[in-house]
């Protein structure tokens, strides 16, 4: 194995120990307590762990958790409203829809019903157009995060190739953007691409994310490129439970420069972004110098 391991969990405890200062110091200079408002719509119970952990983690960095539980039948109406109250609520500088939504509620309209400065999750389209225009948005936090680990691993970005295997509105496209930004080379890849390997060895910078268990073969990676996992997928092996990425862990290390593990790689990075976002939402909405 070559790969040098990206440890996005200790580097995910950097970003919250930073959120976390800058809590302290505004509160002890302003008052003012960072606030943010997680909804979830029913009991789906991956989406129950996420919010449990989101709201431990915004707890431990000083700033105030606000969790709204609605039953599965809600009508979207209701949730509606809720939304509009937290828009209006000076105490609420984030706010974030834990998706997916029940099969009978409009997820663009719930999202796009969000404050759009209070949009932490960056979904809302007010966010995406700025963010496709290089303008400052609300970016979102997985690949957010990604980018993180990304600059720290490589420095400047500048005119390498980087493939993305996936097009989702929240990971693939938003990803592709922020290396746009950076001035990378970018292809999106998805399910119609043809000859995804061949694609894969082009790639400077591969990131994986489209939900398929180790995909992506270590034979389908260039020597020395950098390698982020995103993807987070539950399998049963050898009798037990077990959590593994889009690419093929063991093979593409023996020939990547460095790759994200999974678990502990990109996953702990996406709650440190949403902190680092709901710090920079309340500090846009005061008009005070935003965190670096
Ligand atoms: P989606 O299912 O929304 O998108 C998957 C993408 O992968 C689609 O664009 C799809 O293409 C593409 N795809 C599917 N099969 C293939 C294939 N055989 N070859 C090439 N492309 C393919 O997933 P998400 O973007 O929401 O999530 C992706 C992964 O990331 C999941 O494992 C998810 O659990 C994980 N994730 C992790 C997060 C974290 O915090 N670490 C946060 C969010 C997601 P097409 O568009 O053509 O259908």
């Amino acid at each position: 194995m070559g790969a040098r391991i990206i440890d996005g969990k200790g580097f995910a405890s950097g970003v919250r120990g930073r959120v976390a200062e800058a809590v302290a110091r505004l509160k002890a200079a302003h008052g003012i307590t960072p606030g943010l408002a997680v909804v979830l719509v029913g009991e789906d119970p991956a989406s129950q762990v996420y919010v449990r952990n989101k709201g431990v983690q915004t707890r431990e960095a000083g700033m105030a958790s606000f969790e709204h539980k609605l039953p599965a039948e809600t009508p979207q109406a209701e949730l509606l409203a809720l939304i509009a109250r937290l828009n209006a609520d000076p105490a609420v500088h984030g706010i974030l829809v834990q998706l997916p939504l029940p099969g009978h509620m409009d997820a663009e309209a719930v999202i796009n019903a969000i404050d759009p400065r209070k949009d932490v999750d960056g979904f809302h389209v007010l966010n995406v157009g700025l963010l496709g225009t290089g303008q400052k948005a609300m970016v979102p936090c997985t690949p957010l995060g990604c980018l993180m680990l990304l600059r720290d691993a490589l420095g400047d970005l500048a005119g390498l190739n980087a493939v993305v295997v996936g097009r989702s509105n929240i990971v693939g496209k938003p990803m592709a953007q922020l290396l746009l930004n950076e001035s990378c080379t970018v292809t999106i890849a998805h399910s119609r691409t043809r000859d995804l390997a061949g694609l894969c060895r082009s790639a400077d910078i591969l990131v994986a994310a489209v939900g398929r268990p180790r995909m992506i073969r270590g034979d389908w990676v260039k020597p020395g490129a950098t390698v982020i996992d995103v993807g987070i997928n539950r399998i049963e092996e050898e009798g037990r439970t077990r959590l593994v990425g889009d690419v093929d862990f063991e093979g593409a290390a023996g020939v990547a420069g460095a790759i994200t593990p999974v678990p502990g790689g990109v996953g702990p990075m996406t709650i440190a972004c949403l902190l680092a976002n709901t710090l920079t939402a309340c500090c846009r909405a005061n008009g005070w110098p935003e965190p670096e």
